[in-house]
């Protein structure tokens, strides 16, 4: 059986090869991340040449999503590359102080603002919320503060303020050089890290139309700002053509306990804007290092498939772990699992909405169809953009949706949605009439469609045409 929840696997040093990389793709991983905060634009090339290969060779569809640095605010570095900080103690912030200079009582800072931002009585995070400090007094340079939670601390870990509102922008100027890299290795997707709003999106935008690039934007919902009102989280949702709930930093800054309310409101909403949306960090940390998953783990895992949401994600697991291939097999476990739970078989989704145009009415209809009527094995969607079988896959159904597509970054790009299958499909090389029953051949010699079987059928009368699907047929199988 296929799994329907596609699942993100980053590449890194203990994934680079072309063994592992094919290996990753055969145990079920539908999209590979680049993570543009470690590693050379040359790493990054050559994962992706291999990525493609692999796919190739295997007559697989996957994405590739480069993923932007950000602005992530770090420490400076310590003479002895790591202090111990215990509780009670004074510790400072110390943007004067060389950034190789830090010791046990203060450290540089590389992010001045940081100082500006920061008040007495602030909860700073370092090393995704390890350590915990409490601001006691601000000076124009530096911020004094007291140790909460202490422990280890090394060189370059992170800064999150708890509640957010750092001032930073999204797109630092690494992030601007690596739009340039995405645009010029054609990514099917781009994350933008920490992003604050639509705008910060906007201009992520910009910048890689003017690089050529045509990549899918994804936001990874980071900041605590971006889910404090509904108007924000929708407004960053509709700038997007997917979302993230970059579940490291946005727990570090909203606080444990508020993180699986946001990540079921994250995931709804991003439906509901008829948006994919990617569940992201820490799903099998433990694998890093062990090759089996705990309950726990195996239990966020179903859990946000009981949640549908389009893709689960793993960040260290496949970069730097020791089991990369086997967490992507416990993963795709995992998902068909908790996929047979009859919570994720039907939809009420927008059946009290109005519509906005003929796509999306011929789209929510066909999945409506085929979910009621009985005997129906499949939906096949003819698409150019891949714009309907996304929307499709916004409604809950137990039925493969079939994305047939010529273009090769459409087949990559559905790859991320839930549901959907690509297929290579070249409607504009055949006669009107011999397309839909070719379209059922092809399932049934792939052993997905037998005789007898009811399969929905989607397309526009005019072939090749974004945006041109207007008809709906229904065919049983002969
Ligand atoms: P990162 O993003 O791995 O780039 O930090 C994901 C997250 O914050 O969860
Ligand atoms: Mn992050």
């Amino acid at each position: 059986m296929q799994k329907r929840t596609k699942i993100v696997a980053t590449l890194g040093p203990s994934s680079s090869s072309d063994e592992v990389i094919e290996k990753l793709i055969l145990a079920g991983a539908d999209v590979f991340r680049l993570n543009f905060s470690h590693g050379e634009a040359s790493d990054h090339i050559a994962r992706a040449e291999s990525v493609r290969r692999a796919a190739k060779k295997h007559g697989r569809f996957v994405a590739i999503l480069g993923d932007l640095q950000g602005p992530k605010i770090r420490i400076a570095r310590f003479k002895e590359q790591k202090v111990h900080l215990d509780v009670g103690q004074t510790f400072t912030l110390n943007a004067s102080l060389a950034t190789d200079d830090g010791d046990k009582d203060q450290v540089g800072i590389d992010y001045q603002q940081l100082i500006n931002d920061g008040s007495p009585g602030d909860i700073l995070l370092l090393d995704d919320g390890r350590i915990e400090l409490e601001v006691t007094e601000k000076h124009s340079d530096r911020l004094v503060t007291r140790v909460v939670v202490g422990g280890w601390l090394s060189n370059n870990k992170g800064i999150n303020r708890q509640g957010g509102g750092l001032s930073a922008r999204a797109l630092t100027d690494k992030d601007k050089e690596d739009i340039k890299l995405a645009a010029s290795m054609k990514v099917d997707y781009l994350a933008v890290s920490f992003p604050r709003d639509a705008h910060d999106m906007n201009e992520a935008r910009e910048l890689l139309t003017a690089a050529g690039g045509s990549a899918g934007l994804v936001s990874k919902i980071e900041r605590a700002e971006c889910v404090q009102d509904d108007q924000t989280l929708d407004d960053i949702i509709m700038a997007s053509d997917a979302v993230m709930v970059a579940r490291g930093d946005l727990a570090v800054e909203i606080g444990d306990a508020e993180l699986v309310g946001v990540q079921k409101r994250i995931i709804s909403r991003s439906r509901q804007l008829n948006k994919p949306v990617i569940t992201a960090t820490q799903m099998m940390e433990s694998m890093i290092a062990s090759p089996m998953p705990t309950r726990a783990e195996v239990s966020d895992v179903a859990n946000a498939v009981l949640d549908y949401t389009d893709a689960v994600m793993l960040s260290a697991e496949t970069a730097a772990g020791d089991y990369p291939v086997e967490t992507v097999e416990a993963m795709s476990r995992i998902i068909i699992g908790a996929e047979r739970n009859p919570l994720s078989k039907r939809s009420r989704h927008r059946l009290h909405q109005d519509f906005h145009d003929m796509d999306e009415t011929i789209a929510l209809s066909a999945v409506y169809a085929a979910n009621h009527l009985i005997g129906c094995k499949a939906i096949i969607s003819l698409t150019e953009s891949g714009a309907t079988p996304r929307l499709m896959s916004r409604l809950r159904s137990h039925l493969p949706i079939y994305a047939f597509a010529r273009r090769e970054d459409t087949q990559n790009r559905v790859a991320l949605y839930r549901g959907v299958q690509p297929v290579d499909f070249h409607a504009d090389e055949m006669e009107p009439d011999a397309i839909n029953p070719r379209a059922i051949s092809v399932l049934k010699e792939r052993g997905c469609l037998e005789s007898g079987d009811i399969v929905v059928i989607t397309r526009g009368e005019y072939l090749n045409a974004q945006g041109g699907t207007n008809t709906m047929k229904i065919y049983q199988v002969d």
